[in-house]
């Protein structure tokens, strides 16, 4: 069983992915420092998987710790970097944590890699590199606009740093996932988000003031050029973005180092806030509160990706719909209370 390290794998997006690489026959082992994730996940992972999984508790920026950490499980032939901090906000404030954490882990992960003769990296990218898309759907050829913040800058330097370190060193093959919007859960309810404080993202808003937990949910704007004047997103379902991982290692089998490349990862599909708001409504058979607010500073009106390069390449879709991601998302918000 091929050993793949997955960094941040107690978070959202990488706990589901633990589960899938799992049921795909791969041997995961994580490493988290917690700051933003909880052990809870792990157990939930373990509930799904009916197994334990290794875990290492330390910090990706940590070079010690990390070698160690290689040298320890001997026979890794594959990483998975999910560990990052997230919130755009913060990122304002805290340029420096970021730079600092999301720059400075993928550069002491490449160099310890190399050191343990490691070739092969996913990278968690995101859409947040299109900015407003003077064109839709955005392909990976689209331009790649000015960050906004510097979280967003932290994932066009990450993808810069992996496409001149590849260009130098014939010893890596690397695979930058531009995520769309992830939303969901695991439909056993074992796993799923969990926003420390007051939610930034829009489903796990959604889910909160469902539960009651928020007075009432605010529409960023509703006078945007989209056909019912709410941002248009590509939802897609965490557990069908924790399939693309799969696919993703999967294809390095098939290149010759040095590899780099870029591949949206979405439905292909917009779907407006409102839209959300009414399937919500619809999946959990009750009304929603809401009101229309101000535009929040920096969202783009509209972003959904063509997804013709994973489909083709990777061999990849997106397969749940957002009713089956509202579903989950609504079933594990109810377990949660
Ligand atoms: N949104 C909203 N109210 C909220 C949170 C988000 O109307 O409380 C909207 C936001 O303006 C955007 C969409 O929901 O159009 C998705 O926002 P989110 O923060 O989840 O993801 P983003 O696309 O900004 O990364």
């Amino acid at each position: 069983m091929e050993k793949i390290l997955i960094t941040g794998g107690a978070g959202f997006i990488g706990s589901h992915t633990v589960v899938e690489l799992t049921k795909a026959g791969y041997s995961p082992v994580i490493v988290d420092d917690f700051s933003n994730s909880n052990q809870s996940a792990i157990r939930g992972i373990e509930s799904i998987i009916k197994q334990s999984v290794k875990v290492y508790e330390g910090d990706c920026n940590d070079a010690q710790f990390m070698n160690d950490l290689f040298v320890a499980e001997q026979n890794i032939t594959g990483v998975i970097h999910f560990a990052a901090y997230k919130a755009v906000g913060e990122s304002v404030e805290k340029p420096l944590q970021y730079y600092q954490n999301n720059v400075g882990s993928l550069m002491v992960l490449l160099d310890v890699m190399k050191k343990n003769g490691v070739e092969n990296v996913v990278f968690s990218s995101s859409c947040t590199v299109y900015g407003e898309p003077d064109q839709l759907p955005v392909t990976e050829k689209s331009p790649i606009k000015p960050a906004e913040s510097p979280y967003g800058n932290t994932k066009q330097v990450c993808e810069e740093i992996l496409e001149d370190v590849i260009k130098s060193d014939a010893d890596y093959k690397a695979i930058a996932l531009r995520y769309f919007n992830p939303i969901g859960a695991h439909p056993s309810s074992h796993i799923g988000e969990l926003p420390l404080g007051v939610p930034n993202n829009l489903i796990p808003f959604v889910t909160q003031t469902a539960a009651g937990h928020r007075e009432q949910l605010t529409i960023f704007g509703d006078e945007y050029d989209t056909p019912d004047g709410t941002c248009v997103r590509d939802y897609i379902h965490v557990v069908d973005l924790a399939k693309a991982h799969v696919k993703a290692l999967q294809h390095f089998k098939n290149q010759n180092t040095p590899y780099y490349d870029v591949f949206n990862i979405g439905t292909g599909k917009g779907n407006s806030v409102l839209e959300v708001v009414k399937t919500f409504e619809k999946v959990s058979e009750q009304k929603l509160k809401y009101k229309i607010g101000d535009k929040r500073t920096g969202d783009v009106e509209q972003v959904f990706g063509d997804v013709e390069k994973a489909n083709n390449e990777l061999h990849w879709k997106a397969a749940l719909t957002l009713e089956d991601a509202l579903r989950d998302a609504w079933n594990w918000q109810k377990k949660l209370k």
